[in-house]
């Protein structure tokens, strides 16, 4: 069902699909049980069914949003509406007064106090992509002052998404890699790849995040929600000049 309208999906219809929202620390936490506890069932947090009258506006708020942010807003509005991304200067840390972006681009959006630096790419695989964030992981490990980078260990697990009748094996299915660790000092790491599928042919969207602690948290995805490419990275909780630094490197 919509969660917007109720409207009833059929998972045939191509209008309407599957939308992840921002990653939250509830979310990131039901992702890491679902991938460690065997028979965990249930659906993300993060992720939400939207019919074709509403999943355009799903997607536009799920590009700055968390999920609860995102319901928040589309149900205060009752309609369609794009979550403005405000062209206000965000209040940078003093010390990123100056960095060099890159093609990056400071954005701040109202009502929720939200900030990022934002790039643009050509569209990349999400696993591709995530290869590529990990390499810079010593990088940003020592722009973080936390030291080497531990090893990471993989986990990968899939999610049945039943629908309107519809059963393992032929639901719609969520696909997790987790890579995760913990900094000398405990501070943990975690990278993301979720894929979420209508069947094996046919991924309905793709993102990638990596948090380290509270220090750092990346999220990428593709600006028109679909597929299995991302081509869009944003950098929340820039902490320091150091950190801009090796993602505009990562991106340029
Ligand atoms: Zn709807």
């Amino acid at each position: 069902m919509c969660e917007i309208c109720d409207a009833d999906l059929d998972p045939a219809d191509v209008n309407g699909g599957l939308v992840t929202f921002q990653p939250d620390d509830r979310s990131r936490d039901w992702r890491r049980r679902a991938a460690e506890e065997p028979g965990f069932v249930g659906h993300p947090p993060d992720t939400g069914w939207f019919c074709g009258a509403h999943i355009d506006a799903a997607r536009a708020a799920a590009r700055t949003l968390t999920f609860p942010e995102g319901m928040r807003r589309l149900r205060t509005d009752g309609e369609a509406s794009d979550a403005p991304a405000l062209d206000l200067q965000p209040d940078l840390e003093p010390d990123l007064v100056g960095v060099e972006l890159g093609s990056g681009r400071p954005v701040a959006s109202d009502p929720f106090g939200l900030q990022w630096v934002e790039w643009t790419v050509t569209s990349i695989d999400a696993h591709t992509f995530a290869a590529s964030l990990r390499s810079t992981l010593p990088a940003l490990m020592e722009a973080l002052g936390l030291g080497s980078t531990p090893a990471l260990e993989q986990r990968t697990d899939r999610r049945w998404n039943p629908m309107d009748g519809t059963q393992p094996p032929w639901c719609p299915f969520t696909d997790t890699t987790v890579d995760a660790g913990s900094a000398a000092d405990g501070t943990p790491i975690d990278l993301e790849v979720v894929l979420n599928h209508w069947n094996d042919d046919d991924v309905a969207n793709a993102s990638v995040s990596l948090a380290i602690g509270d220090r750092l948290w990346i999220s990428v995805y593709r600006a028109d929600g679909s597929g299995r490419d991302v081509d869009t990275i944003r950098l929340r909780r820039p902490t320091t000049g150091a950190v801009l630094a090796v993602v505009a490197g990562l991106v340029r």
